[in-house]
């Protein structure tokens, strides 16, 4: 489904992301995690395309030179020049890191606007489905989206993001900030989203343990590469994984 190769990506002549190559194969929860700085949001954004928006932006007011370079393709296609809009029109959906919902808007208003590529039918169902999974939103639809908690913020975030029909979700560091127990809330209700509507999702976060349990591949990454990969299970049990990222 997305097949991320030889991706190089620098900011002047910083290196953010060195060499990276991944997968994420159809229908399954891929993780990529790594401490702060290790280049997790700037894989996003290049896969995404909002990085091809930023360099534009850099250029313009004479600022930083972005580069990237290598290939990503996704569903037989490379990808790597093609605009953020057009890579959503083909089901490539960010949830961006810190949510960045409208503060002002109302719940239900930051979800419709996330509607914007769907058709009335789907936007519809889709609505209905985020308050299934999501029962408080329903409720606080009304209620300004900055009047929200962190937590409900964040399933504001991933229901806009799910009414923008999907097919590969991009969850960046979704779980940031938030109480092991909305954490735990979460991370159960992404697998369930996989599950029930088969979307393929890669997911980044700086600490393994509450994602492990939902990923089905993984990838650490350190200093912009990918210095490991492998099943959720062969990344648990190895001895670099464990202490850095366990604290075992
Ligand atoms: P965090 O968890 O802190 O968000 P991250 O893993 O998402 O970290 P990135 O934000 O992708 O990491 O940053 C990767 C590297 O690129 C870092 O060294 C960072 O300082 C650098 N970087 C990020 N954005 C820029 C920018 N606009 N200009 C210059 N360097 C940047």
């Amino acid at each position: 489904m997305l097949e991320v190769k030889n991706l190089m990506v620098f900011y002047e002549n910083a290196i953010a992301i060195n060499n990276v190559n991944m997968t994420c194969k159809k229908g399954v929860i891929t993780g990529a995690f790594g401490a702060n700085s290790a280049g997790k949001s700037t894989l996003m954004y290049t896969i995404s395309g909002i990085m091809l928006d930023i360099k534009k932006k850099e250029e313009m007011r004479g600022g930083e030179r972005i580069t990237v370079l290598g290939s990503i393709n996704y569903d037989g296609a490379d990808i790597i020049n093609m605009k953020p809009s057009e890579r959503a029109k083909k089901g490539i959906i960010l949830c961006p890191e810190r949510r960045r919902i409208f503060p002002e808007s109302s719940a239900l208003e930051n979800l419709k606007i996330g509607g914007y590529l769907a058709t009335k039918t789907q936007a519809k169902k889709t609505l209905e489905y985020v308050f299934t999974i999501f029962p408080s939103l329903k409720e606080l639809q009304g209620r300004e989206g900055g009047f929200l908690s962190g937590g409900e913020q964040q399933m504001l975030a991933i229901g806009r993001a799910l009414m923008a029909q999907p097919k590969l979700l991009l969850l960046d560091e979704p779980l940031l900030g938030l109480s092991p127990r909305i954490e735990a809330i979460l991370a159960r209700t992404v697998k369930e989203i996989n599950r029930e509507i088969g979307i393929t999702i890669l997911i980044t976060e700086q600490y393994a343990r509450p994602i492990f349990p939902i990923i089905d591949y993984g990838y650490v990454l350190e200093n912009g590469g990918a210095v490991l990969e492998g099943t959720a299970k062969e990344l648990m049990e190895n001895p670099d994984v464990k202490s850095a990222y366990f604290g075992l």
